[in-house]
């Protein structure tokens, strides 16, 4: 599932390429892509030229010229890209839009349909449903911010980490990546967590990130850029994904537990309990 640092990928791509141009021959090719009904949804489009591209939690907001923004989040396996517009649409392909004067097509393809678009005036943007939902992300909130929001939770860290009304952007990948890198045990309780070792935790979330866009983000379950090609940072996890390897700090076998319903890898050594009143799993 692209996470923060694939979204953020594809919005700087966006912003570099698509910004300045104008949208003709645009195509929903599944209405369902649509979270609600938008009547004459490609007409509203058509002719309006890309002002910017933001990027809020996983959202990708599209802003067009006369006021209207296309709301774009990705799901499991959305890609939002600009193709050769000679290429043939691959199946799932659900919206396609040309760019007056270049060779190029932005296309939305989602064959596990678990993302989605919405259409609306610009001016609505603070107060949509969705985006209401979304607390601020790790680059937009300072270290005691960060701090106070998570010692708030009563639940284990890892699922605190998940929870995007607390902490914007962030899923499976980047949660078990920073929480290793502090040293932190997924099902350690938040309210129990020191102030330091939070300052810490965003402080190795910032680092884990910033590293996972500067490699082009996590290419898992097919994610790929605003050209099409694939991210590295796969190459760099240290925990994700490596149950039963050696953990790269102390050698220790890396453990796989269930956190929040999710599959969680860490190391059993480098993240301990402190003790078991710490452990949300023990003390409930
Ligand atoms: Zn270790």
């Amino acid at each position: 599932m692209p996470e923060l640092p694939e979204v953020e990928v594809i919005a700087r791509g966006l912003r570099a390429r698509l910004v300045g141009h104008v949208l003709e021959n645009v195509r929903l090719l599944r209405r369902d892509v649509l979270w609600r009904r938008i009547p004459d949804f490609e007409n509203k489009l058509e002719g309006r030229r890309a002002a910017a591209v933001v990027r809020r939690g996983k959202y990708l907001l599209l802003r067009l010229s006369g006021g209207l923004t296309l709301l774009v989040h990705l799901g499991m396996t959305g890609r939002l890209w600009l193709a050769d517009e000679a290429e043939p649409p691959a199946p799932h392909t659900h919206f396609r839009a040309g760019l007056a004067g270049l060779p190029l097509e932005l296309r939305l393809r989602d064959p596990r349909r678990f993302g989605g678009m919405d259409l609306f005036s610009t001016a609505r943007e603070a107060g949509h449903p969705r985006l209401v939902r979304v607390a601020p992300d790790p680059f937009q909130m300072p270290a005691p911010e960060f701090a106070e929001r998570i010692r708030a939770r009563h639940a284990p860290i890892k699922a605190v980490l998940l929870n995007h009304s607390v902490v914007g952007g962030l899923g499976n990948i980047y949660a078990d990546e920073s929480l290793w890198a502090a040293r932190i045990h997924p099902l350690a309780r938040a309210d129990m967590l020191k102030r330091p070792r939070l300052v810490a935790l965003h402080g190795a979330l910032l680092a884990v990130l910033e590293r996972a866009i500067a490699f082009g983000g996590s290419s898992i379950s097919d994610f790929v850029d605003h050209l099409g090609a694939p991210g590295y940072f796969q190459n760099e996890h240290r925990v994700y994904g490596r149950a039963g390897r050696p953990c790269p700090r102390c050698g220790r076998t890396l453990a796989r537990a269930i956190v929040a319903q999710r599959g969680t890898t860490f190391c059993p050594r480098c993240q301990r309990l402190a003790t078991a009143r710490d452990s949300h799993q023990l003390s409930e």
